[in-house]
């Protein structure tokens, strides 16, 4: 049993001894990555449910990384929080949106609103709000063609700064939504000091629509959303099944494989085409 012990507290070793060496890769490979114009962005279709019409779409980043191929987002991320490169990444993938959204909206009749992952670090390290007014009234872009999405984490952070920058970027046209709902940790209090625009149900909750109790769940979050006037985004959605159960109950919109995977810029565009006529 001793011996079965230490075999465990060496395993335990090694893998933390890997993971901190994986990490240390991704950052020396993360500092070369926005100038060497390693960073791409791929766009989600969200459909309104009601008509079945796509009138959203995420921004997700993607990183071809020539040393670390397939790292995604979920794990370099914090990376580039840590090392302080998010801001810089940040102000990349904005641009980048700003000029996407001008880009298909001139080809398409029913303008589509573009969302940015914005995390609670880029936020408290200053706030860049108007300085993105001014750059899409600049570009001609509408503020209503872009929506940023936050997470709970970022809502608890109490100082009046934040605040101050999401109220700005609101005022100004820009819509917020709610990421991740149900999956943070604080209580709700947020919802009566924010103004927000939608809430974004995390999939680990949609998946389970199927059972009575996790049904019961997302029902009570759709009623209460829709009582504090928000509007409803189910993410994660990959089947058909799941899909009837959101309609049913009244979800907003809905994002996931069932409808697209992240596109392509391009491939987006014609997706967007083919489908809506
Ligand atoms: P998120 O904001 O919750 O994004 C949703 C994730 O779910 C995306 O993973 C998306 O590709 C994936 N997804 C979409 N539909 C389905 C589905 O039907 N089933 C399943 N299983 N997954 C689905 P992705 O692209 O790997 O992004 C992971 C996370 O990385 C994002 O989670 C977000 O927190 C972060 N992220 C991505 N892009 C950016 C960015 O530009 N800036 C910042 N700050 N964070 C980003
Ligand atoms: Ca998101
Ligand atoms: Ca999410
Ligand atoms: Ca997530």
């Amino acid at each position: 049993a001793k011996e079965e012990g230490r075999n465990k507290v060496q395993h335990f070793d090694d893998q933390m001894l890997a993971k901190a060496r994986r990490r240390r890769r991704i950052s020396d490979a993360l500092r070369v990555a926005l100038p060497q114009q390693q960073f791409s962005l791929v766009y989600q279709p969200i459909v309104d449910l009601q008509t079945r019409k796509v009138v959203k779409a995420e921004a997700l980043i993607r990183w071809q990384c020539p040393k670390l191929p397939g790292v995604g987002p979920a794990e370099f991320i914090p990376v580039a929080e840590d090392l302080g490169l998010i801001q810089e990444i940040g102000e990349w993938v904005f641009q980048q949106v700003a000029l996407m959204a001008r880009d298909i909206n001139m080809q398409l009749a029913e303008p589509i609103q573009i969302s940015i992952n914005k995390s609670a670090r880029q936020l408290t390290a200053g706030d860049s709000s108007a300085l993105w007014l001014e750059r899409l009234a600049s570009l001609n872009v509408p503020a209503h063609w872009i929506g940023v999405e936050i997470t709970e984490t970022l809502l608890l952070d109490g100082r009046p700064s934040v605040q101050n920058a999401l109220w700005r970027l609101r005022q100004g046209g820009v819509q917020l939504s709610l990421d991740d709902f149900g999956t943070g940790y604080s209580a709700m209090s947020y919802l009566l000091r924010f103004e927000l625009d939608y809430i974004k149900i995390d999939q680990s909750f949609i998946r389970d629509v199927v059972r009575p109790r996790g049904r019961a769940i997302v029902e009570a979050i759709v009623v209460m959303a829709h009582k504090l006037g928000l509007r409803v985004i189910a993410e994660g959605v990959e089947d058909q099944r799941v899909l009837s159960i959101l309609q049913e109950m009244g979800c907003d919109y809905v994002q996931g494989y069932y409808f697209s995977p992240p596109l392509a810029q391009a491939d987006f565009l014609s997706w967007v085409q083919r489908e809506s006529v």
